[in-house]
């Protein structure tokens, strides 16, 4: 459903200290960690610790808001859509449709496309499982309620950050956030954040949404503590994921984890995916690119000490927490990826056959000296 660019012009920037707000009488429904930000006359649009953090994804440097368009000094702009920040570039190939789609909707070609009610999120939300988390959720039943997964870090310390690159709606993110972290998602789909944006309102979590490039983070380097990523460099063509990787590697701090889910060319399923790709001749830009453990482990060495188990047999990648809602044929082959994942946490040979893969790297202390060894 589209619509136009009625209702843009209510968002307005805030900054301000919550005292003040309070002296001001103004109705607030802030968490501990939400402070002013971008703000809707009815909901945190951005936390201000976000807005510290963004920079201009051409050239790196710090950025003003002048209206309801962020500029940098080199001249280079970037518009609130609704409240969330478009700062994708046109100037590279695209790694999905969606960056084309949303640079029309910025410049008026398409429309926005509208924040829906639970309702339509929910629907929403039910058409990308669907294209998104792999074959077995083509048939997943109707949702009653968000699918958020069980987040596979706990932060090392209160107040930890964490960018989720690729986020779409939020899945992994609000995941994130519900295990203590402060949290931007960053997707280059307009239509996927302002989901995403609506069903944090929704759930109550601080989740800020960013339109951006997984390959031109607009976010200054040295910000996060955690960089994270699931099902999406995995599309990506060997080049650009390699981008994407330094590019997650410049945004992390010294010291800290990147975590990257990506597909394994010697699992027990994705060897007749390739073949399939192979016998179609499957061109598409997005379709699942594959990886061997030692490739993976060149790439992600180059950050730091770097740790691959596995993540999942079988699928890309069905998760325990979504039993419930998928049919119950699958249900099996999902208690049975699990019981492969505990032994293979024992008999490492066994990641070697995993269809899904976690990549973890723990960067590099600033100095040069290795990081602390990943956590397992
Ligand atoms: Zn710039």
């Amino acid at each position: 459903m589209q619509s136009g660019k009625k209702g843009h012009r209510r968002w307005t920037w805030w900054r301000c200290n919550i005292l003040n707000m309070n002296a001001a009488g103004l109705e607030l429904r802030l968490s501990s960690q939400q402070l002013c930000g971008w703000r809707s006359k009815d909901s945190v649009v951005m936390q201000s610790w976000v807005e510290d953090t963004l920079a201009c994804p051409r050239d790196g440097v710090s950025l003003s808001l002048k209206g309801d368009v962020l500029k940098c000094p080199e001249g280079h702009e970037y518009p609130l859509i609704l409240g969330v920040p478009v700062m994708l570039i046109d100037e590279a190939p695209p790694t999905h449709g969606a960056i084309r789609e949303t640079l029309n909707q910025v410049t008026g070609e398409l429309g926005y496309p509208e924040i829906g009610d639970p309702q339509e999120t929910r629907q929403f939300v039910q058409d990308m499982l669907g294209a998104t988390c792999g074959h077995m959720y083509q048939h997943v039943k109707s949702l009653q309620d968000y699918p958020i997964p069980r987040f596979p870090l706990s932060p090392e310390f209160a107040g930890a950050t964490l960018i989720d690159i690729g986020s779409n709606w939020g899945r992994w993110s609000f995941s994130a956030a519900r295990k203590g972290f402060r949290v931007v998602a960053v997707d280059p789909s307009l239509r996927s954040a302002l989901a995403g944006k609506e069903i944090a309102r929704q759930i109550g979590l601080p989740v800020s949404f960013i339109v951006g490039d997984a390959r031109f983070l607009p976010f200054k380097s040295r910000t996060f503590d955690v960089a994270f990523s699931y099902s999406v460099l995995q599309h990506f063509s060997k080049s650009d994921a390699q981008l994407a990787i330094d590019e997650a590697s410049r945004v992390l701090r010294p010291d800290r984890t990147i975590l990257v889910q990506m597909a394994n060319g010697r699992g027990l399923r994705q060897l007749f995916n390739r073949l399939r790709q192979q016998v179609k001749a499957d061109t598409n830009p997005f379709r699942v690119r594959y990886w061997t453990i030692r490739e993976l482990n060149a790439v992600f060495e180059q950050i730091g000490k770097t740790s691959i188990s596995a993540d999942g047999y079988l699928s890309l990648n069905a998760q325990i927490s979504d039993i419930d809602i998928l049919p119950r044929r699958y249900g099996f082959l999902i208690r049975f990826s699990e019981a492969l994942k505990g032994v293979a946490a024992r008999r490492p040979i066994l990641t070697e056959f995993a269809d899904s893969l976690w990549v973890m790297s723990r960067k590099r202390a600033q100095d040069g000296t290795p990081g602390s060894p990943p956590e397992t």
